[in-house]
């Protein structure tokens, strides 16, 4: 393992070693693969005052100097003497990839997640940025010194001297191709030309994507004249952005009140003052309509998203870092947008599970909001009409500033929500999924040309397949969890892996011919309903039919134009649209998330149901919602049925503090996982062992729980155990992990994983 030769002493210095007269210029580097350094490097004469921090260079490594890719994170002057620090041997990049609060950014990122710096950066600078695509080299000409001297162009050739001409009068360097059209002359006159050392020639990396991107000319729309809400609301908004300070504030504004207007007349605020601001929302919500609305408000609007190509990352890339964009909308990860003129960042949907990676580095994007906001000294806005409670306990102590929206717009009225018992309405595999008053509700609805939404939070068909006979159910080898049917080429397939087979028809163990489907999806919701209402025009929207791009916007259309009528899906409907005409909004199975063995369940399910709910009713005809669930009185949903957040945070909080959960506590998972179940078991033991001895030795305030299976005991062919890190005190639980991780290898190939401020406990 060369790597344990070290890269060069870091700060430590053996006292031989120290000459008070050395002083070598060096760059610390991170890599983002093991070795992760960071390693001191010499800078070379030749890259004297071009090496800066956040660039990319390449390093001799180990005792075989292989080369490596790293990240400079600083540059200092070190005391060794130049003869026993390995030189760097270029730079990748000619400016840094980001600016000096970003690459802080990264570095607390490393320190708080527990991840090497190197992975960091590899998050944070996308890869169509660090590959440059959509560019290539491109040879440059301009006028040398000898140029300057009048006495010598004039002795040139009459064509020589014509194209230097329209060189010098060019003003700027031109590519071989602009000086051969613009000199109208053959690329042997500029050879020569060059020859004469009349021309110098330079490389230089030049964007061929989005040159000639025209920026579409959006409607300009006029701002509405704002509630009285909103107004105070954006008064402290101002408030906030004027200080030159940081501040978060919460904007709790129920389903409707018109939070994204608050939002853009923020917006307007920090532009007026040539700044830019970043609008993070969920993947999902990233709707043609939430776009339109920016822009056809503010004159550069950004939109990043995960489908975008390589090299469309990387032109709007650069253009943001030139301040190019006034506003930069995008998923989670445009949190990392690098603008230079940084005034305002705006959360939206901020109690959103998606806010969270769930690969390396596991960061939250709220929480990475927060930091970056305070580095740069600015306001940060975070709205939801259902706050996560960690949010909304922080605006109670004080800590942020919360603004209400409390009524809608207009002052429309919230909808109506009923609770339909399904222990007496019974829905079953034999009945159907609709009990008899949400077909009345849909029908009334078709009558009245209105339009519904129907919410399964399951895809698929059936969600699981059982014999009758003998009760097994087919479950995927590699997980151990149940398949689910799907129509489409009739297969069942895991929903964690991907592995599929051919739907059975008869049982495996018992070889009864009549297997039974169980539970409900999508598929099978869809089926149901087109039986039911043969006339009426429908789509689905789950991740199974919206795999195409571009399918969300065209259902999204049509659904607008009133043409689909019944809209089916999962959460994905559940999410920011603003149709007037949806008169009928149905839950089918409140419950599918409440039985899960997760402290956030009840939030989550009061989330989904509310947010649904805010659906229906924008528009002047008003709306309904009914709510099919076996447990009606469970406080999850008799609030989000009364629209009532206070009486379901007051609940919740209570218990939270009484458990020691968040927001109370901070929390860190830590997942043990290995192909054999015996060895991985006795490897998370150990681990958790160690863990325990760590928090002994320093007695630190740390609750440890399990190791112990969690819901998903198995996945993808490998056994897994967890155990969970509680503590008042977040530093504490990082200092016991960090220490632990240092100290703790992978065993063989049972490996250990640590999730800081988990959110999938599954
Ligand atoms: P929220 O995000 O809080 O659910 P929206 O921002 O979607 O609410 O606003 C709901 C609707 O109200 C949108 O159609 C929006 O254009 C409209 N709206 C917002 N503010 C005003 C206002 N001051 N006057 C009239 N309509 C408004
Ligand atoms: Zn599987």
């Amino acid at each position: 393992m060369d790597y344990q030769q070290g890269e060069l002493f870091s700060n430590e210095l053996a006292p031989w070693e120290i000459d008070a007269a050395a002083e070598t210029p060096c760059a610390s580097v991170v890599f983002p693969e093991a070795p992760f350094g960071p390693y001191d490097y010499r800078i070379p004469d030749e890259l004297g005052g071009l090496i800066k921090p956040a660039m990319r260079v390449v390093v001799p490594l180990g005792k075989g100097n292989r080369e490596m890719v790293g990240y400079t994170i600083a540059v200092h002057i070190s005391q060794h003497p130049r003869e026993l620090i390995k030189p760097i041997l270029r730079a990748i990049d000619p400016e840094p990839l980001c600016n000096s609060n970003l690459l802080q950014l990264i570095q607390w990122m490393s320190r708080y997640y527990l991840v090497p710096s190197g992975q960091v950066f590899e998050a944070v600078v996308p890869a169509g940025v660090r590959a440059g695509a959509g560019t290539r080299n491109q040879t440059l000409l301009k006028p040398s010194l000898k140029a300057s001297d009048d006495a010598q162009v004039k002795l040139l050739p009459v064509k020589q001297r014509q194209t230097l001409q329209q060189l010098i009068l060019a003003d700027e360097p031109l590519s071989q191709d602009q000086l051969k059209h613009l000199a109208q002359c053959s690329e042997g006159v500029i050879k020569k030309l060059r020859e004469l050392e009349f021309i110098d020639s330079y490389t230089e990396r030049v964007m061929t994507f989005g040159k000639d991107d025209i920026q579409p000319t959006y409607e300009r729309v006029l701002p509405p004249a704002l509630s009285s809400d909103q107004r105070l609301a954006l008064q402290t908004i101002y408030a906030a952005i004027d200080s030159g300070e940081h501040e978060t504030i919460l904007l709790h504004g129920v389903t409707g009140s018109g939070k994204t207007e608050v939002y853009m007349q923020s917006i307007e605020q920090v532009a007026s003052y040539g700044k830019q601001a970043i609008v993070l929302v969920p993947e999902i919500s990233l709707t043609p309509q939430t776009r339109s609305r920016f822009q056809n408000r503010f004159s550069s609007v950004a939109v990043l998203h995960s489908k975008m190509s390589g090299p469309e990352r990387h032109y709007q890339w650069k253009r943001i870092a030139e301040g190019g964009a006034q506003v930069i909308i995008g998923p989670r990860s445009a949190i990392f947008a690098p603008a230079p003129y940084l005034g305002l960042i705006i959360l939206d949907e901020e109690h959103e599970g998606s806010f969270k990676q769930e690969t390396i580095p596991r960061y939250h994007a709220r929480d990475v909001a927060i930091h970056r906001a305070s580095l740069e000294r600015i306001p940060l806005v975070l709205g939801s009409a259902t706050p996560s409670l960690e949010t909304f306990h922080r605006s109670s102590t004080g800590q942020y500033k919360i603004v209400s929206l409390p009524r809608r717009i207009l002052n429309r009225p919230l909808p109506e929500v009923t609770t339909i018992d399904l222990r007496s309405n019974r829905i079953d595999v034999d009945r159907g999924s609709l009990s008899r008053p949400l077909v009345q509700a849909i029908e009334r609805t078709l009558a009245e040309n209105g339009q519904t939404i129907l919410l399964l939070n399951r895809r698929g068909f059936a969600t699981s397949i059982q014999c009758p006979s003998c009760g097994d159910v087919v479950t995927c080898p590699d997980c151990d969890l149940a398949l689910t049917h799907h129509r489409e080429g009739s297969k069942a397939t895991c929903h964690y892996c991907d592995y599929t087979i051919a739907a059975p028809r008869v049982c495996s163990k018992c070889g009864f011919d009549a297997i039974r489907l169980a539970g409900l999806g999508t598929q099978k919701l869809e089926m149901e309903v087109q039986q039911r209402f043969p006339n009426a025009v429908m789509a689905r929207m789950d991740s199974d039919t919206m795999k195409k791009p571009g399918s969300h916007e065209r259902v999204q259309a049509d659904f607008r134009s009133g043409r689909i009528q019944i809209l089916m899906g999962t959460q994905m409907i559940a999410k920011g649209l603003d149709f007037p005409n949806v008169l009928l909004v149905g839950v089918i199975n409140a419950d599918t998330a409440l039985h899960f063995p997760d402290f956030r369940a009840s939030e989550k399910t009061f989330q989904l149901v509310t947010q649904v709910a805010g659906r229906t009713g924008r528009g002047e005809r008003g709306g309904e919602v009914l709510v099919q669930t076996y447990s009606p009185d469970h406080p999850a949903i008799l609030a989000a049925c009364k629209h009532d957040y206070k009486m379901f945070s007051d609940l919740e909080l209570t218990q939270r503090e009484q458990f020691g959960y968040p927001p109370y506590a901070s929390l860190a998972r830590i997942i043990m996982r290995g192909p054999v179940q015996q060895e991985a078991e006795e490897f998370a033991d150990a681990v958790v062992k160690k863990i325990q001895m760590e928090i002994a030795r320093t007695s630190a305030p740390v609750r440890v729980l399990g190791p112990a299976p969690p819901p998903i005991a198995k996945l993808r062919g490998h056994y897994r155990f967890h155990a969970m890190l509680i503590s008042k005190e977040a530093a504490a639980l990082n200092a016991i992990l960090s220490r632990v991780q240092a100290t703790t290898k992978p065993m063989g190939e049972n490996l250990y994983l640590i999730d800081i401020d988990p959110i999938d406990m599954l």
